[in-house]
C-alpha cells in the first residue's frame, strides 16, 4: 500500500478558509474584512511607487543573479538596523547587532525559533492572548512549549496591562516573551510608551528573552514612533530579538522580504552568534532570494526613494486611520448607541470588533461580509465604496 495511506488530512488554516469561502461567494457586494493584506481605495493590493522604480532601475541594470550570503548582503542588513534601530543607534556603533536577511517576518521568527531551541532548549515560549494564530505553530515547530500571557482585556477592547504584567512577574528565567512591537495583530491593541518602559524593567528583572515582532512599522504612528518599544529595549543593556516584515509596509508580501536581528552584549558576541544563526540559515534554504531585497535596500538608501516610500507609507497609514474613523462614524449614523469609539483607538490593520461568533456568522450569510469568527475584521479592506454597506450590515447584525 501507498506510505501516505494512513495520512490524516490537516485541519484547514481558518483565515484562507474564509478566503476560499469569499471566492466563491457570487454576490457582487461581498467584502473580505477577514484577510491580512491593505488594499488601496480601489480594494487593490498597491505597487508601490517607490518600488517600481527601484524595480524598474534594476531591471535596466540587469545584474548577474550569483548566490547572495547566508545572511544575504549587507547593504541590505544595514538599511534594515537603521530602520528599526535609528541610525543614530549606540548598539549599531558597537557593532552589537547580528542582522540577516529572512523570507518575511515567518522566516524571521522562525529563524529566531530554531536558534533559540539550539541556544536554550528547556526555555518556555510566551505569546498574547490572544495573538497572530501562527506565532503558537512557528514555536511549536521549533520544539517548544508555547503558553500565554495575560493581553487583551475584552471589557475595555484595550490591554489589560495588570493581567500582563503578572503574567510577565511569574515567568521562569529565561523564559522567551513574544511581543507586539506594534499594531498588535489580532486585537489593534497597543501598549503605550510607558507601558513598555515597564515591560522592558520586568524582563531585565525576570531574566526573560524578549523577541519583539514588528510587522507593521509604519503602519500606526510612523516609522521611529512605531519603534518605541525596539528602541526602549535598545537602551535597556538587555539581549534581545527582533523580526522585521516588509510585506505590510513595502507591500511585498509575496516576494518574502523581512529580517532577523540580533542584540547581543558587545561585538565579539555578535560574531560568534552571527556564525550559529547562519548554520541554522544553510540548512533550511543556504541563502535568501536576491529581488524583494534588493528593492527595499535600493528604496531606503536613495534619499529620492526613500521621501517616496515615506509618503506613499504615510498615506496607507492614512487611509486606515480615515477607515477607523469613518466606520465609527457610520455604525453610530445608522443608529446605532453601542459606543464603537475605541475601533478609533486601536492600532494597524486590525480591530477586535466586540462581534460575536454567531454576529460574524450573519453578516456572511446575510450580507457576504466575510470576517474571522473572533470578531477581527481588517480595516485596511474597507474604502470609500464599501464602508457605508459594512456599517449599515453590522448595525442590523447588533
Ligand atoms: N507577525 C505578525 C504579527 C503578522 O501579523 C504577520 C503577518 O500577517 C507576520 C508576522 C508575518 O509577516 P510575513 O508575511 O512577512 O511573513
Amino acid at each position: 500500500s501507498s506510505i501516505f495511506a494512513a495520512v490524516e488530512m490537516a485541519p484547514r488554516d481558518p483565515i484562507l478558509g474564509l478566503n476560499e469561502a469569499f471566492n466563491a461567494d457570487t454576490r457582487a457586494t461581498k467584502v473580505n474584512l477577514g484577510v491580512g493584506v491593505y488594499f488601496d481605495d480601489n480594494g487593490k493590493i498597491p505597487l508601490l511607487a517607490a518600488v517600481k522604480a527601484a524595480e524598474e532601475a534594476r531591471l535596466k541594470a540587469a545584474p548577474p543573479r550569483g548566490y547572495q550570503p547566508i545572511e544575504g548582503p549587507a547593504a541590505y542588513n544595514n538599511a534594515v538596523q537603521n530602520l528599526l534601530f535609528g541610525k543614530d543607534s549606540a548598539l549599531l556603533a558597537n557593532g552589537q547587532v547580528v542582522t540577516v536577511e529572512a523570507l518575511g517576518g515567518t522566516g524571521a521568527l522562525k529563524i529566531g525559533a530554531d536558534y533559540l531551541k539550539r541556544l536554550n532548549p528547556a526555555a518556555k515560549v510566551y505569546i498574547s492572548d490572544p495573538s497572530w494564530e501562527n506565532h503558537r505553530a512557528l514555536f511549536e515547530s521549533a520544539g517548544f512549549v508555547v503558553d500565554n500571557y495575560a493581553y487583551y482585556d475584552g471589557a475595555t477592547r484595550g490591554v489589560n496591562f495588570d493581567g500582563m504584567k503578572a503574567s510577565l512577574k511569574a515567568m521562569a528565567p529565561g523564559s522567551i516573551v513574544v511581543l507586539h512591537a506594534c499594531c498588535h495583530n489580532p486585537t489593534g491593541a497597543d501598549l503605550s510608551d510607558a507601558q513598555w518602559a515597564e515591560v522592558v524593567e520586568l524582563c531585565q528583572a525576570g531574566g526573560l528573552v524578549p523577541f519583539l515582532d514588528m510587522a507593521y512599522q509604519g503602519f500606526a504612528e510612523g516609522i521611529d514612533a512605531d519603534a518605541v518599544a525596539v528602541r526602549a529595549f535598545s537602551a535597556s543593556g538587555l539581549q534581545f530579538f527582533a523580526s522585521s516584515s516588509f510585506s505590510k509596509n513595502f507591500s511585498l508580501y509575496g516576494e518574502r522580504v523581512g529580517a532577523l536581528s540580533i542584540v547581543t552584549a558587545n561585538k565579539d558576541e555578535a560574531a560568534r552568534v552571527l556564525s550559529q544563526v547562519k548554520r541554522v540559515i544553510r540548512t533550511n534554504y543556504s541563502n535568501p532570494p536576491i529581488h524583494g531585497g534588493a528593492l527595499v535596500a535600493a528604496v531606503l538608501s536613495s534619499p529620492e526613494l526613500r521621501a517616496m516610500w515615506e509618503e506613499e507609507l504615510a498615506g496607507m497609514r492614512d487611509r486606515i486611520r480615515a477607515m477607523r474613523t469613518g466606520l465609527v462614524d457610520a455604525i453610530k449614523a445608522a443608529g446605532v448607541t453601542q459606543d464603537f469609539s475605541f475601533v478609533v483607538k486601536q492600532r494597524g490593520m486590525f480591530s477586535y470588533t466586540g462581534l460575536s461568533a454567531a454576529q460574524v456568522e450573519q453578516l456572511k450569510s446575510d450580507f457576504g461580509i466575510y470576517a474571522v469568527s473572533t470578531g477581527r475584521i481588517c480595516l485596511a479592506a474597507l474604502n470609500t465604496k464599501n464602508i457605508g454597506y459594512v456599517a449599515d450590515a453590522i448595525a442590523k447584525v447588533l
